[in-house]
């Protein structure tokens, strides 16, 4: 029994064990390398608007400091837990030391559901747990950025409420802030942006033409929606099904993304759309399409299904979708399903959030464009250098992932040594 007893934490769990045995990594380091530095679990008592007082848990677990500060994103969803954010701080992690980014991993949030918060709760919500997290992070500790059920006015809060405690502006504690209070220009789009870089290196890898393409968006949220966008406007890929929490939608002559976008700007969610027939959500998954990006909650590519997919290229927008046992089912399927994991695919938002942690520290700005370009560099990088490590051990893309950036972090703390 541990704190961290959990399905989703099992999972990282698991998944590293694969690695470990890969990589021949000796038992005496795998504990050190595997589980959270630490982890703090908050209790936020809020006034509601209805005049009573509710108490929400908050958590944030930091996985490793040995390469620098930790870095992750903020979930505000209804059964988070502290498995579930330390699995998540784990996946940051590997993903910072693959794409070369000077922090550990880390993850924190708020057990609400979003939906049922007003604004003024919302607020209170999120500047309760930045105060109650304020011993535990910093610029050079932990910096936190956005996830699921959270944005750039919530991290707005954050900044705010950690400034007015030390008497100063300090942007540099979030990343994914307005552009207005010192947030990075494209960071908003920089995950989706980054799913759909890779996507188009796949297809032209496997020789696939993106105007001949359909493709399959599982979350219709900030990385679902940039990515459905830039699929169907930059890319020329038929979008041909979407989803959120409320519905699932199936068009085969192409959904209108733009109008889909408009639509849940204005009701919030997607349920009411009727650019598209309704399907079944799980189903969705395993139409055929060229491209599908689950980009929504983890473990939804499982034992069930993954023997099921129709597609040519899973590109894995959000953090854990595949279970391992999915894994071993699709490593059989290797020439028929190209997976592009997710601490590569995703990863174009932590990349994004350390330009602008570096742009804050400095007090500098960039363009849009050169962020643009910077983040795609990195994304090709490592893209090359996982496909290559895949071709030479023959190992899956997440194997030759998940490795590089396990192997970075055991460098780091066999030259750092252990003290005392
Ligand atoms: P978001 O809150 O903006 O959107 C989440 C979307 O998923 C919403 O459309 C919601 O309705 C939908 N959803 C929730 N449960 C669903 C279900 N069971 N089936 C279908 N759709 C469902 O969140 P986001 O920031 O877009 O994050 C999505 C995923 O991407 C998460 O796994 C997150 O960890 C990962 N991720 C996000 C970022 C980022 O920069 N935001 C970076 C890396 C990874």
């Amino acid at each position: 029994m541990s704190i961290y007893d959990d399905a989703v934490f099992k999972m990282a769990c698991d998944q590293f064990q694969v690695i470990a045995d890969y990589l021949n990594i000796d038992q005496n380091h795998r504990d050190r390398l595997m589980m959270p530095k630490r982890a703090m679990a908050v209790t936020l008592p809020v006034h509601m608007d209805d005049g009573s007082t509710k108490t929400f848990q908050g958590y944030r677990v930091q996985h490793h400091l040995t390469l620098g500060p930790t870095k992750g994103g903020t979930r505000f969803a209804p059964s988070l837990s502290m498995g579930e954010t330390a699995a998540l701080a784990m996946w940051m992690s590997w993903k910072c030391a693959l794409n070369n980014l000077p922090y550990g991993g880390a993850k924190g949030g708020v057990a609400c559901d979003v939906t049922k918060l007003s604004r003024s709760e919302l607020e209170a919500v999120s500047r309760r747990y930045m105060q109650e997290m304020i011993p535990f992070v910093g610029p050079h500790t932990d910096i936190m950025g956005p996830d699921m059920g959270t944005n750039e006015q919530v991290m707005a809060w954050f900044m705010d409420t950690y400034s007015v405690y030390q008497g100063y502006a300090v942007p540099e504690i979030v990343t994914g802030k307005p552009v207005s209070i010192g947030g990075t220009e494209g960071r908003r789009e920089s995950t989706g942006r980054g799913v759909v870089y890779l996507i188009e290196r796949a297809m032209d890898m496997l020789k696939m033409n993106p105007e001949k393409c359909t493709a399959i968006v599982q979350g219709f949220g900030n990385v679902g929606s940039v990515a459905a966008l830039s699929l169907s406007l930059k890319s020329g890929v038929k979008v041909v099904g979407i989803s959120d929490h409320t519905a699932a939608l199936y068009n085969p002559k192409g959904i209108d993304i733009k109008a889909a976008d408009a639509y849940v700007a204005t009701h919030g969610v997607l349920k009411g759309f009727d650019k598209g027939d309704r399907v079944d959500a799980h189903e969705l998954l395993e139409m055929k399409c060229d491209v599908l990006v689950p980009a929504a909650v983890d473990r939804v590519i499982n034992d069930t299904n993954a023997d099921k997919l129709k597609c040519r290229i899973l590109a894995e927008g959000a953090n854990g979708p595949t279970t391992p046992e999915a894994d071993l089912l699709l490593n059989k399927r290797w020439d028929e399903v190209f997976v592009i994991p997710d601490i590569l695919c995703n990863a174009g938002g932590v990349i994004v959030s350390y330009f602008e942690w570096v742009q804050g520290l400095q007090s500098y700005l960039w363009t849009e464009t050169e962020v643009t370009d910077k983040l795609f560099r990195i994304l090709e990088h490592s893209f090359t250098q996982i496909i290559k490590r895949a071709k030479a051990d023959k190992v899956s893309h997440r194997t030759a992932a998940m490795a590089i950036g396990v192997e970075r972090v055991m460098k780091a703390k066999a030259a750092r040594g252990l003290f005392p």
